[in-house]
């Protein structure tokens, strides 16, 4: 089972304390993750009606975005194949124009018209793969056909790929975008102090009372945390790292995190956390600022317009924002610690 990559703190301390009275924990299963609701101040039956309706919206989601079963996303991919022009649902319109864009953006590393490479590496099924990973010239057939977000015209209601080989997985923009949805539809109905912790993808309402909701950031290695950040309403706090989906084969690991330039799982980094109120951004921003790695990341999170910004590089180092920096209490005081400013 996956890991939860950030912990919800209970308190202002690190050790998760057994709930407050006002407080209630729910664990789902949905969006092939496990998602950890928290509300703070509402009643058992407000509390249960909060949670349907997030499971409702995460499980309708999950159907419209998901990569490799029949749904919405897969009828798309069909008729972008088909290279004809065909109508879309306009939430799956929505979330293929802001992926255009953010595309583009990140210089073409984040890339979810490479579903059939991330498809190739076995990364298309709820399992693990086991290997063996594929050769180098099933990588470079595909590779070799350029796909991109760019081969992709809106048009109104309308979608059209002029590249057969456009698959999308939105699988890297999808958990940010749903859950500021869902915050969104709950804080217009007034459902305003909760947390929501959906694999790596976390978006915040409200505060834990008089205080803020306290998150920590997990240490990409030894299972533990790395900081510490007191959350602001409406932010989402997104990481990407290496440990989510991988498969060791012949002693060397392959992850989920594909580099569209090379087509094999990205080198150089072991976790990218973003903190931003667009969701969206910081899920697609934390999946290219990955790839781009020590070198490159504060150009393509200044392309991105994300401020804050943290990476833990292969070698231990941790990569992070002033922005950020001021925000967090570490609590394993990293090897070495960069800070650098993105403008
Ligand atoms: P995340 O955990 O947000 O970094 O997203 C990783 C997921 O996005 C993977 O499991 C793939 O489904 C997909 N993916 C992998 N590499 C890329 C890429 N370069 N651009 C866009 N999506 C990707
Ligand atoms: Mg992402």
């Amino acid at each position: 089972m996956r890991y939860l990559l950030l912990i919800l703190l209970a308190s202002q301390g690190l050790t998760a304390c057994s709930p407050a009275p006002q407080e209630h924990r729910d664990t789902l299963y949905v969006f092939g993750t496990l998602v950890e609701v928290t509300q703070w101040g509402v009643n058992d039956t407000e509390a249960a009606k909060t949670l349907k309706s997030i499971e409702t919206d995460l499980n309708f989601m999950h159907e419209a975005y998901h990569a490799w079963k029949p749904g919405s996303l897969g009828r798309v991919n069909s008729l972008l194949s088909t290279t004809s022009r065909f109508t879309a649902n306009t939430s799956l319109l929505d979330l293929i124009a802001e992926s255009k864009d953010l595309s583009h953006k990140s210089d073409g590393l984040f890339n979810p018209a490479i579903g059939k490479l991330i498809g190739l590496w076995g990364f298309h099924q709820d399992e693990m793969p086991l290997g063996p990973p594929p050769t180098l010239i099933a990588i470079s057939t595909l590779l070799d056909k350029h796909p991109s977000m760019a081969d992709i015209r809106i048009d109104g209601f309308y979608m059209q790929s002029r590249n057969p080989a456009v698959q999308l997985d939105l699988g890297a923009i999808a958990k940010g975008y749903a859950l500021d949805k869902i915050t969104e539809g709950l804080a217009t109905e007034g459902r305003s102090n909760l947390i929501i912790n959906a694999g790596g993808n976390l978006k915040v309402l409200g505060t834990h009372g008089d205080r803020p909701w306290r998150i920590a950031i997990r240490h990409p290695r030894n299972n533990g945390v790395l900081a510490a950040l007191d959350t602001q309403s409406g932010e989402a706090v997104v990481t990407s790292g290496d440990y989510e989906r991988f498969f060791d084969y012949r002693g060397k690991r392959y992850h989920h995190i594909i580099d569209p330039r090379s087509g094999y799982p990205s080198t150089g980094t072991m976790s990218v956390t973003v903190v931003d109120k667009n969701g969206a951004l910081a899920d697609a921003a934390s999946t290219a600022l990955f790839i781009a790695g020590a070198k490159d990341w504060q150009r393509i999170a200044r392309q991105m317009g994300v401020t804050q910004v943290l990476l833990m590089s292969s070698d231990g180092t941790v990569y992070v924002t002033p922005a950020l920096k001021d925000r967090l209490t570490f609590t394993t005081p990293p090897a070495r610690l960069i800070v650098s400013a993105t403008e």
